[in-house]
């Protein structure tokens, strides 16, 4: 078998991207290896997110030249979500990459390696391709947890971010298709889900008759053999009270919400063009809360975006004590050209994005050390997925609102099994706890 080497930056989309390229090479005979240097063909799957990104994707294709000058049958690919943005760029910049590809022709993957094998020449397949559900996956055996697309695509066009030029419209996939491939999942061992979309919650509006993600919800919760549903990223914009109510109602979607705020500014969230203000945002997490007390919440907030003054920057900080973060992603605006933001005039120093970045990572780590002290005592329900990093003799797994858990259980708890966990300490990054129950008198405390 040829030898396939892929290397992955960016989101979950781009992981989740590259297991179905890995999965159809290999169905045309193309094996995965770690090591890049045996490798007869390398893909580079990429993010155009922030311009660091794209400068590490250049070194990256800098070094791979140097293979390839060794060994110059070397294919080198790129695709994910620069290759959509710019690939005369790439052709240019990195002349030895035989192949571009943006993400909506995954689906054709082997057929265009197939190409530049025979051919011997460039090809780029970039521009907007049919929406094709692929589902094939290096083998993983025992696989625990898995991400599994329901939508691709993005029309909001906040006016930071390239994924509406780079992943194309919102495609809903039919729910029939997505409960196949979790079920098949399910059957090979898989215990947890993360459905994926770049506007989550706004799935099934686009499919006939339209659907919603609550609704799909309740049928990925009765795939039996599955304990648990995650589902990233969500827009504030599209939270239906239905979506609320599923959140209380179906016993498989964890008490984790990311909900990225960006800006607890509300000058600010209008020149980005996200269609909530901080007052909305506070009262759909009061809603949420209402409905379902134990949620913990985890956000993305950018620092520094044009025009951005000290006074906004005082709302978002002020917000992170507001809505009582579990986990908080800070970024440093960054400049994407084709973006209504990088023509923005009032771009704001890099120094004080730095101090900014700071100032609310300290303050997203004491507020998440207060919700963490709050654990202590509690018995929680943890899936166990492997042992723990420190101490092979101790389990460790994650809580429902996704905290890391590690416990003596060895013997007691094994892996994919849903354990009751005590916790007992609680550490920066972590939390240590004591097995309350085995497993099997544990399943009926689930919840
Ligand atoms: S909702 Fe998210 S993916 Fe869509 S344009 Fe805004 S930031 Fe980008």
């Amino acid at each position: 078998m040829a030898k396939l080497h892929l290397i992955t930056y960016g989101c979950q989309m781009n992981e989740y991207d590259s297991e179905r390229v890995a999965g159809l090479l290999r169905e045309r005979r193309w094996e995965l290896t770690s090591d890049e240097t045996e490798a007869d063909l390398i893909l580079v799957n990429t993010c155009a997110i922030r311009e660091k990104a794209e400068d590490k994707v250049f070194s990256k294709l800098g070094e791979l030249r140097l293979l390839k000058t060794q060994r110059p049958d070397l294919v080198i690919g790129v695709m994910g979500c620069m290759a959509q943005l710019h690939q005369s760029a790439i052709q240019r910049r990195a002349p030895a990459v035989d192949l571009v590809f943006g993400s909506p022709a995954i689906a054709r993957v082997g057929e265009l390696v197939d190409r530049v094998l025979r051919e011997r020449q460039p090809v780029l397949e970039t521009g907007e391709g049919p929406l094709v559900k692929i589902t094939a996956r290096p083998p993983a055996a025992g696989r625990l947890k898995a991400f599994v697309t329901v939508m691709e695509g993005c029309e909001k066009y906040c006016t930071f971010c390239v994924v509406p030029q780079t992943r194309g419209r919102e495609r809903s996939h039919p729910p029939e298709v997505i409960v196949d491939e979790v079920q098949r999942l399910a059957a090979q061992g898989c215990r947890e889900v993360t459905l994926l979309g770049q506007t989550v919650n706004a799935y099934g509006r686009d499919l006939t008759p339209p659907t919603d993600l609550g609704e799909l919800f309740a049928r990925v919760n009765d795939v039996e053999g599955l304990a648990r549903i995650r589902f990233t990223t969500s827009n504030p914009y599209n939270l239906t009270p239905r979506l609320i109510r599923a959140l209380r109602d179906v016993p498989k979607v964890c008490e984790y919400f990311h909900l990225p705020l960006q800006s607890g500014s509300n000058r600010v969230l209008e020149r980005m063009n996200r269609g909530y203000t901080r007052e909305r945002y506070l009262e759909l997490v009061a809603e949420i809360r209402d409905a379902v007390p134990a949620m913990a919440f985890s956000t993305d907030l950018i620092v520094g975006f044009p025009g951005e003054t000290e006074a906004d920057f005082a709302q978002t900080l002020a917000m992170i004590e507001a809505v009582g973060y579990d986990n908080v992603f800070v970024f440093r605006y960054s400049r994407r050209p084709g973006t209504p933001a990088a023509t923005m005039a009032d771009q704001v120093a890099e120094d004080v994005k730095a101090s900014r970045n700071t100032r609310l990572l300290e303050a997203a780590t004491r507020v998440g050390a207060e919700r963490s002290g709050r654990l202590t005592g509690r018995t929680m329900e943890v899936l166990v997925d492997g042992t723990s990093k420190k101490n092979a003799g101790e389990l460790s797994g994650r809580t429902r609102c996704n905290r890391v858990v590690n416990f003596d259980g060895q013997g007691s708890a094994s892996v994919g099994d849903l354990a009751q966990v005590h916790i007992d300490q609680v550490l920066p990054h972590s939390l240590r706890g004591t097995l309350a129950s085995r497993p099997e008198e544990a399943a009926c405390l689930s919840k």
